[in-house]
């Protein structure tokens, strides 16, 4: 490495530590870019050139360049061709050129650098995904995950969204391998080296450089011809290739969709998607190349359910919504990443919608459920869809619920608003305006402007520049119905200065008589309504759940609803968003908890989309009381007594021929009556384990494995936790080995805890999975108990052995502290936050400790209140005769 002494003077006045974005004298316009892995060494060679377009004079460029070793820089031109000296900032992955020669305003040139990188284990970069042959032998991938800003540990690049410029890619490898980039192939020629080829790439379109991929190995493929473009999926020999039809089918039919609503045929000549034996976001949206885990490709008819087939179509038809919102159509920079996530998850409910019409929860959950947008969003902790980066660390920490659900449910309020004729029209003119350039989301309130002539971007600036969302305070008074918003908080404590924004609210009212469409942008407002003509005097707000809020009705007119609910009056998402609300207000203090108990028995309900709700608001609960024994079996009882029939009425015939939703409830049913103790689904559940044990792979079905593992741990011991342990590390497929994963952490015996959690940190457990492993806490208190203390014991190594690849971290913080609801586990969380190393992962920690802050609170305030109805509710049906 270079560095002379004489030009840190410069250095220092170039580039201020602080300033971690790059300087704009100098653009890329073009990179050709060669690797070459070296599987034997783990690493890899690299060149790169790149031409570049001079803004202002420069003496110098800067480049991004993480952990890569440099060997030589040239500048070359057509009055230039000198070798250069440069110098690397290691600490903010930047590297300086220095030209000797300045380059004037408007001079061309092309910088040339050779370049060394370890082929990396951490999942970015240019990195090896390992997997094992069927025979047994071990294999190995060599493959590129650049987003958001992991190009940078691959090649030297501007690593910034708006850099746009064309790329050449070129790969060497040996002769057998297949190697696949964003384009189609160009020429194969021999390498001079034995048994070595070199393949070239057709130039790509203008794009971002967190897009580029790269892939070298041992590969198969299916292609699917369905469409305009032929679509290749590619495994390893570790996947069967053929149980990947579905997937293709489905991306066949999604590109169609996509293609008429954009009205912008997909522009690249090929979609190939490679499934990686390693990989840590769901997918990832390389432009013409998309990658993602391989276990959201194979679809086995036989043996999978209904919620893997959900979840592949779901995560294939977002990566492919990129193509366009996203590749061709890129975020200036990524305090506007909710333009991608949001405008491709919105994009996604909608192709579903059509594509799969019977699939009607999947919005709902996407959307309006508290798992989605109105969860998180109702912290201090929370930000505004339109995300300040004031820190690399921001950038990754900005995928989350906020910019994904909460960005899409922002464009899906504005499709209902306008209607999908009018919104796909001025989507589609925001994607030609900014077609293979950079947006902000000024650029499509314009072309919403544009389409149909309104101001939408007052419309719309309180709910992407704001954090937070508003909920309602209905009153009614002598006939008339006030309603007044304020800004919603789960810790029910929201100060007047935090309660300033009013969003203008898309409310659709329903009456007996009809839907009436408002927007209330006023702090309050009178409602006129003719709700006589019903013998309820019925009426809901925010109708069919479409905006973004919550609806405090008095006590009374709740039980009218239910009334209502009986009547067949509201639909599933009303029923869903009753549900969501009432819980919402009972644990931010506005209903008693009591109050939310006796709705969910009066409903009685009985369709899958609010029981998706009602399941994740009872998980909240019984999280929530995990450390009270007395209470937790209490209420365990209760929910046995209102999941058990369903379970018993839909059975347990997982392989028949049920529609999509009545999969769904069937397998939801039986994991909630059992898990919470049912003795006939435990029973069937021990049944289908045993077989399971002895070999019949079979036995549980895909939809319940997880769910029936927990069973198996809360009410077994060591001998099934080595059966599930084994899946867990050796199950051929990665689908299964999550699974198993997944449940370990339900039991009570300390020693199996020590056990997995050991089994983390020495990595004996793929360390890709540790997320997915303390995701399982929250099952049993001894877990809970034993991984908050070993979360703060191993701090600093849990830091360093987990890489900061879009989110790993974090979801390990947030599992591990996000079940914690005693005062002393509080204060040694914010000891914790203090003393600490917490950078990069702040934001989440925050969120744990409001998290943390607002559990315990509804805990100390409710618990005589809960603890009361139970009681009640249990002499009630002792009396009737009703034994537990
Ligand atoms: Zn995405």
């Amino acid at each position: 490495m270079q560095s002379p002494n004489n030009i840190e003077d410069e250095w220092s006045c170039s580039l201020a530590p602080e300033n971690f974005r790059l300087p704009r004298n100098v653009k890329p316009i073009h990179y050709d870019l060669t690797l070459e892995p070296h599987f034997e060494k783990a690493a890899y060679s690299g060149n790169v050139t790149i031409q570049l377009e001079t803004l202002e004079e420069a003496g110098e460029v800067t480049l991004h360049s993480e952990n890569l070793t440099i060997g030589s820089a040239f500048i070359e031109g057509p009055d230039r061709n000198n070798r250069i000296p440069f110098l690397e900032n290691v600490e903010a992955g930047m590297i300086n050129f220095f030209f000797g020669e300045p380059l004037s305003a408007g001079e061309t040139a092309s910088l040339r650098i050779k370049f060394t990188g370890s082929l990396r284990n951490d999942i970015s970069g240019f990195y090896a995904s390992h997997y094992n042959n069927p025979d047994g032998s071990k294999g190995v991938l060599a493959v590129t995950h650049m987003a958001p800003t992991y190009a940078r540990r691959t090649f030297p690049c501007f690593d910034e969204p708006a850099f746009k410029a064309t790329f050449l890619v070129t790969l060497i490898s040996d002769s057998h391998h297949t190697c696949l980039s964003n384009m189609d192939i160009d020429t194969v020629q021999q390498f001079a080296e034995q048994g070595k080829k070199i393949t070239r790439f057709h130039k790509t379109p203008p794009m971002s450089s967190y897009l580029v991929s790269c892939a070298v190995g041992d590969l198969q493929y299916i292609q699917n011809m369905e469409s305009r473009v032929p679509i290749r999926i590619y495994t390893t020999p570790s996947d069967n290739v053929q149980l990947t039809q579905y997937a293709a089918h489905i991306v066949a039919r999604g590109l169609k969709f996509y293609e008429d609503k954009f009205k912008i045929p997909f522009p690249l000549p090929k979609l190939d998607f490679l499934a990686a034996p390693t990989f840590l976001p769901g997918a990832v949206e390389n432009w013409g190349m998309i990658m993602g885990q391989s276990s959201f490709f194979p679809f086995d008819n036989a043996t999978d359910g209904e919620d893997k087939r959900e979840a592949i179509a779901e995560t294939l038809l977002h990566e492919l919504a990129h193509m366009w919102f996203g590749d061709l159509v890129t975020v200036e920079w990524w305090d506007q990443l909710w333009l991608n996530e949001g405008g491709a998850t919105a994009m996604t409910i909608d192709c579903l919608r059509s594509l799969e019409p019977t699939w009607s929860s999947c919005a709902y959950r996407r959307t309006g459920s508290t798992a989605g947008a109105l969860g998180i969003d109702a912290y201090r902790s929370t930000h505004p869809v339109e995300m300040p980066i004031s820190s690399p660390d921001d950038i990754s920490q900005g995928f989350d619920q906020i910019t994904y659900s909460k960005g899409a449910f922002v464009l899906c309020m504005l499709r209902d608003y306008l209607t999908p004729d009018v919104f796909f029209a001025a989507i589609s003119d925001y994607l030609q305006a900014h077609a293979y350039s950079n947006a902000k989301t000024s650029g499509l309130w314009a072309s919403f402007e544009k389409i149909c002539g309104q101001d939408i971007a007052s419309l719309m600036d309180p709910w992407t520049k704001k954090p937070g969302y508003p909920y309602l305070i209905v009153s009614e008074k002598n006939g008339e119905i006030n309603l007044e918003q304020h800004r919603f908080l789960f810790t029910g404590d929201v100060k007047p200065e935090e309660d300033q924004t009013i969003w203008p609210i898309f409310l659709n009212t329903r009456t007996a008589s009809g839907t009436t469409s408002t927007i209330l942008q006023n702090r309050s407002e009178n409602l006129s309504l003719d709700v006589k003509t019903d013998q309820h005097e019925f009426y809901i707000l925010n109708a069919n759940r479409t905006s973004l809020c919550r609806v405090l009705y008095p006590e009374e007119r709740l039980k009218k609803l239910v009334q209502a609910c009986h009547s067949r009056l509201l639909t599933l998402q009303e029923r869903a968003g009753l549900i969501s609300d009432a819980f919402a207000f009972a644990q931010a203090g506005n209903y008693k908890t009591s109050t939310v108990l006796d709705l969910v028995r009066s409903l009685g309900e009985n369709d899958y989309l609010p029981w998706t709700e009602l399941a994740d608001q009872f998980r909240n609960l019984f999280q929530a009381y995990i450390g009270n024994q007395a209470v937790s079996s209490a209420l365990k009882s209760f929910y046995v007594q209102i999941t058990a029939p369903i379970s018993h009425r839909l059975g347990w015939d997982f392989t028949g021929n049920g529609d999509h939703e009545t999969q769904l409830f069937k397998a939801l049913a039986f994991v909630e009556a059992g898990v919470a103790g049912d003795s006939k689904v435990l029973k069937a559940a021990k049944s289908m384990f045993d077989k399971f044990a002895n070999g019949d792979e079979h036995a549980i079905h895909k939809s319940i494995q997880l769910g029936v593992f927990r069973m198996t741990l809360l009410n077994g011991g060591v001998k099934e936790y080595n059966v599930i342990f084994d899946h867990a590390k050796n199950a051929p497929s990665s689908y299964s080995r999550r699974i198993a994963a997944q449940s370990l952490l339900a039991t009570e015996d300390p020693t199996l805890v020590k056990r997995t959690l050991d089994a983390i940190l020495s990595k004996e457990l793929e360390p890709s999975e540790a997320p997915i492993i303390l995701k399982g806490l929250g099952y049993s208190r001894t877990a809970r108990d034993m991984a908050w203390v070993w979360v703060q014991e191993n701090w600093a190594q849990l830091i360093l052995a987990f890489p900061d690849t879009l989110g790993s971290r974090d979801r390990i913080i947030r599992f591990t502290t996000l079940y914690l609801t005693t005062r002393n586990q509080l204060l040694a969380l914010e000891r914790l936050v203090k003393e600490q190393d917490i950078r990069g992962v702040e934001r989440e920690l925050d969120h744990s400790v409001e998290y943390a802050q607002g559990i315990i609170q509804w805990l100390e305030r409710d618990t005589p209140n809960v603890e009361a109805w139970l009681e009640n509710w249990l002499e009630n049906e002792i009396s009737q005769g009703i034994a537990f």
